[in-house]
């Protein structure tokens, strides 16, 4: 990881192609990206190591046929690797697939929701309000919480939500990456079908996944790279087969075929066996939720002591502990700070394009250092500005 020159930032500032070039020499900076993101160091390191010869076989796993028994393993490992964090009971199945969570905006709909039925939407960031003009495309896609007119600042507390029984699936975010807002509750909707988009959540607490009926999550934030969506779903929905559709966006088909009714993304299958190994060895989920709980408290402090300096964007019971989002006093003063961090080794702190600001991404595989490198650049960026 990037050491820490003893020259004050403003010096090492005004030494910047020194620095540039101690960064390029550290090889590794301090990745904020929102995802693809950092990826646990043991992880890659071993993906290096078995690069060309995985498992003795003489090739690796990019080069190694899919129907293989030793890709049949790595399968296995990465299907009960998150059966095991997240505790997953028998009726629940784990599905791999492609396409991003974009595609699970329509398979989600095309899937469950039937021509002239109705799904409910609860839309607390961008990612939601995308998924549910993408469902409007298949049903109605009902509104029944939108944050947008407050600037997505919050999420819906479970008694304001309007849930209809006669819904076919009620659809939430359960952390909008863009806005940083996050759910801190399992949404708990009775009899009505749930279901999640926890791309940039998942794996960093335990979730009571029986409140839930199917979760989805792209894998580029929590659990690998990008090229792979990891869905989980309840196996009394795969029968609920409602219009006719390509065979490849079949839930039902791509579970009947063990996530092999084609070639999956099977060097992304492996690196999310590799993840799940690692965050065996931390201690599993309910470790995580307590080191980002801490990563997070020591960024939000760090905004709301100074004086207005840093002001974050979401309400405090919404913050969300993956993306820190916040903005300085100017959109100039926004890119002067990211500049000058970038120059420090901290990468990817430009929020979305579609919004601007600074936005501060720490997943599960983002070190504790990182965050606290970050808080001592915001303070004396601060005092120097
Ligand atoms: N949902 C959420 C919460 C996201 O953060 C993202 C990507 N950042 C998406 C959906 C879209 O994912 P993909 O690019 O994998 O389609």
């Amino acid at each position: 990881m990037l050491p820490k020159p003893s020259l004050k930032f403003s010096e090492q500032i005004v030494c910047a192609n020194v620095l540039v070039l101690a960064v390029k020499m550290s090889e590794r900076v301090f990745n904020f990206s929102a995802g693809p993101a950092m990826m646990p160091e043991p992880v890659l390191e071993r993906a290096r190591d078995e690069m060309l010869s995985f498992g003795g076989s003489g090739m690796g796993i990019m080069e190694m046929s899919h129907r293989s028994g030793l890709f049949g393993e790595v399968l296995g490992r990465a299907g009960s690797g998150l059966r095991t964090l997240l505790e997953l009971p028998a009726n629940y199945k784990v599905l791999f697939i492609q396409g991003g969570a974009t595609l699970q905006f329509s398979m989600v709909p095309m899937n469950l929701l039937a021509a002239g039925a109705t799904a409910q939407y609860v839309v607390t960031g961008q990612w939601g309000k995308k998924a549910a003009a993408e469902a409007a495309r298949f049903g109605t896609a009902e509104v029944i919480y939108n944050g947008e007119p407050e600037g997505f600042v919050s999420v819906a507390d479970q008694d304001e939500l309007r849930l209809s029984s006669a819904a076919a699936y009620v659809h939430y975010t359960s952390n909008e990456t863009i806005d940083g807002v996050e759910f801190d509750y399992d949404l708990d909707a009775g009899g009505v079908t749930v279901v999640c988009d926890a791309s940039s959540n998942i794996l960093s607490k335990p979730i009571d996944i029986e409140k839930y009926a199917l979760v989805y999550a792209g894998a580029q934030k929590n659990i690998g790279p990008s090229g792979v969506t990891v869905v989980i779903v309840r196996d009394d929905l795969l029968k609920r087969t409602l219009r006719e559709m390509p065979k490849v966006l079949s839930y039902e088909a791509i579970a009947a075929n063990d996530s092999m009714l084609n070639t999956p993304n099977t060097w992304g299958i492996y690196l999310i066996s590799l993840v799940c190994e690692w965050l065996q060895e931390q201690g599993g989920v309910a470790a995580m939720e307590k080191r980002n709980a801490e990563k997070a408290g020591i960024l939000y402090d760090a905004i709301d002591s100074s004086d207005g300096f840093y002001r974050g964007h979401a309400e405090r019971r919404a913050r969300s502990r993956m993306n820190v989002t916040f903005r300085l006093s100017s959109p100039e003063l926004d890119e002067k700070f990211c500049a000058e961090a970038e120059l420090l080794g901290m990468n990817g702190l430009r929020g979305h394009r579609t919004v601007g600001g600074i936005r501060a991404s720490i997943y599960n595989a983002f070190p504790r250092a990182g965050v606290e490198y970050l808080v001592e650049f915001m303070n004396d960026f601060a005092a120097r500005n």
